[in-house]
């Protein structure tokens, strides 16, 4: 069924390390190579074997309209005959900055870059530049892109690995970066307590998608903004995954919380490389050419990954389909559960607008600890035997799979119908272990 996926990874093993460019990618956790995907379209994406999935991967966040949509590409094309680079402003530059401005109340001035990672690094640069503190404050099992710093205790590839943080950060470096738990007041009061007036800010996902989806308990972002306000500290809301996928904004709206400096990416860039942080004019003025907090990019705020960016946001806008990917998600994962309820199989999952994960443990997790008590065996045979079915999941239980606007009502039928299989078959024993 996938011999020439197979074949095209021993391949690129030969000329990529690993074989792929981002190492989630690989199937490393899954024990099976990955597949090679040659087109994407609405719901679907086919590989090279010719077989067709349901995705629910959507390039990990950015397809929220599907994939190659006809008026973003109409965009993308237009634009690209006009010149793929320039190293000098353009408007589509500041038309997309409009429209991100205008979405969220806690953004008067942008700056693009390439990649979440680059924004989450660049945010922390300013928050140190503002308060002039070294330390910052991480929650474990967030993640905020690969840069020094970060990778302490973060989730994703490194928690799928069992790595709590990569070789090759200086202790230097991670030093800096004291960890809290998700969703625990009492840890981040108590680090703030012995730390003081040393942390510049604190990074959080407003609902973290990194560990699998895990939504913030009742008071617990407001509490986060309390603690920044009483020790003068700043409060980063890491949007990469959330930002114009819960709403048309951010999640700082549905959850009613201001941040001072916001991160976005993915779906912003519309399927390219684009990403960008925010703040109030004052936190902003700090960063070059008007400040001393330096930070630049040759290929940043690309017109092409602009324009798709643009399209993107418009059909958001005028769609405005949220309602409708909140009820697709909710019904997928209560009747997910419902299904491995009746065969016995422990389920539980969490669901924020169209980001929604199951995990195999009973209770609902809270935080990366419990997101640990997951049967991993579970997952891995639900993920293949799915695959086996024509669905293509992410292949982690700490990732976050993704409704888009394309995914109809039958597809999420036959997903039903391929769980109801799969599960059947692990509750006679059929396990891919
Ligand atoms: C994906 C993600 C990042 C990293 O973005 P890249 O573009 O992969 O560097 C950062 N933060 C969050 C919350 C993300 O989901």
């Amino acid at each position: 069924m996938f011999e020439k996926s197979k074949e095209l990874f021993k391949e690129a093993k030969e000329y990529i390390i690993g074989g792929v460019d981002s190492p989630v990618r690989a199937f490393k956790s899954i024990g099976e190579d990955p597949l090679f995907i040659k087109k994407a379209k609405g719901s679907k994406v086919y590989d090279e074997d010719g077989n067709e999935f349901i995705d629910y991967v959507n390039s990990w966040g950015p397809a929220i309209v599907g994939h190659s949509n006809d008026i973003v590409l109409k965009k993308v094309i237009e634009t690209a005959q006009n010149g793929l680079s320039f190293g000098a402003p353009c408007s589509l530059e500041t038309e997309l900055a409009k429209r991100i401005v205008n979405a969220f109340d806690s953004i008067e001035r942008i700056r693009f870059v390439n990649s979440g990672t680059e924004a989450a690094m660049s945010a922390i640069r300013l928050a140190r530049g503002v308060t002039g503190r070294d330390n910052i404050l991480k929650f474990i099992g967030c993640y905020h892109g690969h840069s020094d710093g970060l990778l302490v205790g973060a989730g994703s590839g490194a928690s799928t690995f069992g790595v709590p943080s990569s070789k090759g950060v200086p202790l230097d470096f991670a030093k800096h970066t004291l960890l809290a738990e998700y969703n625990d007041l009492d840890s981040v009061a108590k680090i703030f307590e012995e730390h003081s007036d040393t942390i510049a800010a604190i990074i959080v996902e407003p609902v973290a998608g990194n560990m699998g989806v895990i939504t913030p308990k009742d008071g617990f972002l407001k509490g986060l903004r309390e603690i920044c306000d009483k020790y003068r500290s700043l409060l980063i809301i890491d949007e990469v995954m959330s930002g114009f996928r819960l709403t048309y904004g951010g999640a700082q709206h549905i959850y009613n919380i201001k941040p001072d400096i916001t991160i976005l990416g993915k779906v912003i860039g519309g399927g390219f490389p684009a990403a960008a942080y925010g703040a109030n004019k004052d936190i902003m003025s700090y960063i070059s050419p008007e400040g001393d907090v330096y930070q630049a990019g040759t290929l940043s705020g690309n017109p092409v990954a602009m324009a798709a960016g643009i399209a993107t946001l418009d059909i958001l806008k005028q769609k405005n389909p949220y309602d409708n990917l909140t009820y697709n998600a909710q019904k997928l994962i209560s009747r997910l559960i419902g299904l491995a309820v009746e065969y016995g199989i422990p389920l539980s999952g969490n669901s924020a607008g169209s980001m929604f994960s199951v995990f195999f443990t009973e209770k609902t997790p809270e935080n990366y600890s419990d997101v640990q008590k997951s049967n991993l065996n579970l997952f891995k045979s639900y993920f293949i035997g799915m695959l086996n079915e024509g669905i293509y999941l992410p292949p982690s239980q700490f990732e976050a799979n993704f409704i888009t606007m394309q995914h109809t009502l039958a597809d999420i039928e036959n997903t039903l119908v391929a769980a109801e299989k799969v599960f059947s078959e692990i509750a006679s024993g059929k396990l891919y272990v």
